[in-house]
């Protein structure tokens, strides 16, 4: 197998050009490198991006970040940009692995990899992203909900890739991610839940959910049955079980279906009940 290590974005779009099928880029490689001892991956080429510096930035305009795919998890975390204006994403990115995976595992590759327990892809989805995928032939936005096509499947054609993450700010709304897993660290998600929200007296006016590790990939809702302004406790609690109508998980190893819908709801209920409390309306 043969590495190559360029350090501009033009080297790095020629080498997918050059080996569509037989090549593969690899950032922090903490999902690469796994799939490669298990089962050896079948590439003859591998492009090592992490030399690539324009990939690796979190700047603002007026309305959204712009986050380059090389960010770490751990970066993303530090970051008061994300921190003040995209806080579901800090959520997300705490969740991840240990540190040393957070300080190795990139939020492109988090993306690339394609995983249904990928921990940023519900607070992403939920938070409205669009991704920036370049070629040597074409860049094309598209929204993260049309992005990813099965585990391990997205739309990216071979001599694509990821060059650049654009979040929308949080401006009046709130949100959260938050994850069961079956241990507080290193665990796989069995059910992520994500949401973008806005408060409209005792309630909310809009609820923007998105679920992790459920389906084959990200589960997106808008869920008008929430979007009241009328909640207590009680009534919150009764609302959120119409989301175990609305979603399929799997059945696997680490769960049954009905314990997953159980749990989406369950978190569902616990984050939205934080924010109604936090504004002290209940
Ligand atoms: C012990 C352990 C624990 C983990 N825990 C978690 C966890 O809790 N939550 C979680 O979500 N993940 C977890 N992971 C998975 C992994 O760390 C993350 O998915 C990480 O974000 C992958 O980033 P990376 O830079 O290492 O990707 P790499 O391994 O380098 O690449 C992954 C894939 O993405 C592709 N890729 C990388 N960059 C781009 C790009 N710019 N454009 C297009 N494709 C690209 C690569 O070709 C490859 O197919 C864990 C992994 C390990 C080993």
């Amino acid at each position: 197998m043969k590495m190559y290590s360029p350090t501009e974005i033009s080297e790095v779009l020629e080498f997918l050009q050059e080996h569509k099928e037989s090549g593969i880029l690899l950032a922090g490689g903490t999902d690469l490198i796994v799939k490669y001892k298990e089962q050896s991956l079948p590439y003859d080429f591998i492009c090592n991006i992490l030399k690539v510096e324009k990939l690796k930035y979190i700047k603002e305009d007026e309305d959204s970040l712009k986050i380059g795919p090389l960010v770490t998890h751990e970066e993303l975390m530090e970051s008061s940009l994300v921190q003040k204006h995209i806080p579901v994403l800090r959520d997300a990115c705490k969740t991840i692995g240990s540190p040393q995976i957070r300080n190795r595992g990139t939020i492109g590759g988090n993306i690339g990899t394609a995983s249904p327990a990928g921990d940023t892809l519900p607070a992403l989805t939920a938070l409205g992203a669009s991704l920036k995928t370049i070629s040597i032939e074409e860049e094309r936005i598209v929204p993260i909900k049309d992005f990813f096509r099965g585990p391990g499947k997205t739309i990216l054609k071979e001599n694509e890739m990821i060059k650049e993450i654009i979040v929308p700010k949080m401006k009046e709304e709130k949100g959260f991610y938050t994850k069961l897993g079956s241990r507080n660290a290193l665990a796989i998600s069995i059910t992520g839940v994500a949401a973008k929200v806005k408060c409209k007296g005792q309630g909310f006016e809009k609820v923007e959910v998105a679920f992790g590790s459920v389906g084959p990939t990200v589960i997106y809702k808008r869920v008008k049955e929430l979007e009241k302004s009328n909640f207590t406790k009680q009534k919150l609690w009764d609302a959120v079980q119409c989301i175990k109508e609305q979603i399929y998980p799997i059945t696997d190893v680490r769960a049954t279906a009905e314990y997953r819908k159980e749990m989406c709801a369950n978190l569902l209920y616990e984050g939205l009940n934080k924010i109604l409390d936090y504004n002290s309306i209940i």
